[in-house]
C-alpha cells in the first residue's frame, strides 16, 4: 500500500500528546502508511510520500466515533415527530411502528437504508459507526438485522430488548426467555455487543440484567440504554456489569453519578486514571423529543468519561450528524467545544474500548477530517454547516 502525507495543518486534533486536552499540535503533518498513523510532527519537517493532500492551515480531527445508532429499520416516523412538536409527549411506544415497517421489509430493502445513513454520517465525518439491531424483534428478524449491520460495521450490537413486541404484550417474561434463548443464539455470531432498553415501558432491571448477562456469558460485551425517560436503576446495573458504556443518563441521582465516577481503572494511555464506564451522551433525542438536556457538567466535574453519540433513528433522533451533537452539548449541555469534540472522537473510541480508533497518534488506524475552518472550535461556533472538507478513512480518502 502506497503512502500518503496530509500536511500544512493549522490546527492537529491528536487527543494524544500536544496542547490541552485534545493534544493540539500546530503547522504539522501526519504520515499514512498501510493505512495506519506512521508520523506526526512539525509540518515543515515531514517526511515524502507517494501521495499529498495540502490542508491549507485548515483543521484536521480524529473521524468521528458515534459509538450509538439504530440504523437497520424501514420507514419513517415524520408525523409522529411532526405530532411531538405539536404538543405530544414522547413514550417510547412508536418503535412498535419501526418494528412492523422493518418485518415488512426485505433484506435489500434494509441494507439501503443502512448503506444510506452510513454513508451520509461519512461524509459528515463519522469513520467508525455502531449499529444495533432492534427493529426486527423475531429470532428471524434480529439474526438478519445483526447480518446486514454487520456488512457496514464491526461494531454490531443485539438489541432484541428494544421493546416487547406486541404479540408478547402479556407475557414479557416469554419475550425474555426467547431473547435469552433462541434470538441471542441466533443473533450471537454478527453481534460484538448486546444492549437493553432499560426503561418503564421497556425493560425492568431484572429482566435487563438477566438479558446482559445471557449475552456476557456468550462473550458479547455490555452496553445499555439508561436513565433516558426518568430516574431507574439502569445507570447503576451498567456499572455492576462492568458496562463498556451507559447511554443517555439524561436523569441521574447522586448515586448513579458515584457509581460511574468511583469505577477506575489506571490505564496506560496519557489520561492515566479514567473511568471504565463511559456515560454516552445523545443530545440529538433530547432535541428530537424537546426534553430536558443531560447534565454533563455535572458528569465531567466528577470525572466519569463522557461521550457524545447520535442515536440516530428514525423516532427519536433522525440524525446521523456528529457536528450537529457537538454543538448541542455546546451550546445546550455546557460542555466546553474542546470536551465535546473529545467526547466526539476519544470519549466515542473508549464507549466502544478501543484505543486504535479516535486518536491521531503514531499506530492509531488513520481515520482523519479535514475541516473548511481554522479550527475545531468552529464546529460549535457555526452549526449547521457543512464544515467537512474532506474524510480519510483506514488511509483511504474517501
Ligand atoms: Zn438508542
Amino acid at each position: 500500500m502506497s503512502s500518503l502525507l496530509v500536511d500544512n495543518i493549522g490546527e492537529l486534533v491528536t487527543n494524544g500528546a500536544g496542547e490541552g486536552p485534545l493534544g493540539i499540535r500546530r503547522d504539522a503533518a501526519v504520515l499514512v502508511e498501510e493505512g495506519r498513523v506512521a508520523w506526526v510532527g512539525p509540518s515543515a519537517y515531514a517526511p515524502a510520500a507517494d501521495h499529498h493532500i495540502d490542508a491549507g492551515g485548515a483543521a484536521v480531527l480524529p473521524g468521528f466515533v458515534d459509538s450509538h445508532a439504530h440504523l437497520v429499520f424501514a420507514g419513517d416516523r415524520a408525523a409522529e415527530f411532526a405530532a411531538r412538536m405539536a404538543g405530544e409527549p414522547y413514550t417510547g411506544g412508536g418503535i412498535r411502528t419501526t418494528v412492523g415497517a422493518t418485518r415488512a421489509a426485505t433484506d435489500d430493502e434494509l441494507r439501503a437504508n443502512v448503506r444510506r445513513l452510513r454513508g451520509e454520517a461519512l461524509r459528515q465525518g463519522t469513520t467508525t459507526m455502531e449499529i444495533k439491531s432492534g427493529y426486527g424483534l423475531t429470532v428471524a428478524d434480529e439474526a438478519r438485522s445483526l447480518r446486514i449491520a454487520a456488512e457496514s460495521s464491526t461494531e454490531t450490537t443485539f438489541l432484541g430488548a428494544h421493546v416487547v413486541p406486541a404479540e408478547y404484550a402479556d407475557r414479557p417474561d416469554d419475550y425474555v426467555g426467547l431473547v435469552c434463548g433462541p434470538m441471542l443464539a441466533a443473533a450471537a455470531p454478527y453481534a460484538k455487543w448486546v444492549d437493553v432498553f432499560c426503561e418503564r415501558g421497556a425493560f425492568d432491571v431484572d429482566h435487563a440484567r438477566a438479558i446482559l448477562a445471557c449475552g456476557q456469558a456468550v462473550g458479547l460485551g455490555v452496553r445499555i440504554h439508561a436513565n433516558q425517560l426518568g430516574p431507574g436503576p439502569g445507570v447503576q446495573l451498567g456499572v455492576e456489569l462492568g458496562a463498556a458504556s451507559v447511554d443517555h443518563c439524561t436523569y441521574l441521582s447522586d448515586a448513579d453519578i458515584d457509581a460511574l465516577a468511583s469505577n477506575r481503572i489506571d490505564c496506560m494511555c496519557h489520561e492515566g486514571l479514567h473511568t471504565t464506564t463511559v456515560a454516552t451522551l445523545l443530545p440529538g433525542a433530547e432535541f428530537s423529543t424537546r426534553s430536558p438536556y443531560p447534565d454533563a457538567r455535572r458528569l465531567l466535574d466528577a470525572g466519569v468519561t463522557v461521550a457524545l453519540a447520535t442515536d440516530c433513528n428514525p423516532g427519536s433522533s433522525y440524525t446521523s450528524s456528529m457536528p450537529f451533537c457537538v454543538a448541542l452539548a455546546v451550546r445546550e449541555m455546557r460542555m466546553t467545544p474542546a470536551e465535546a469534540v473529545w467526547a466526539a472522537t476519544a470519549g466515542g473510541a473508549r464507549a466502544l474500548r478501543r484505543d486504535d480508533i479516535g486518536v491521531l497518534t503514531p499506530g492509531a488506524r488513520a481515520d482523519l477530517v479535514v475541516l473548511d475552518a481554522p479550527s475545531h472550535l468552529h464546529l460549535a461556533y457555526r452549526p449547521g454547516v457543512p464544515l467537512i472538507r474532506q474524510v480519510i478513512r483506514n488511509g483511504v480518502p474517501q
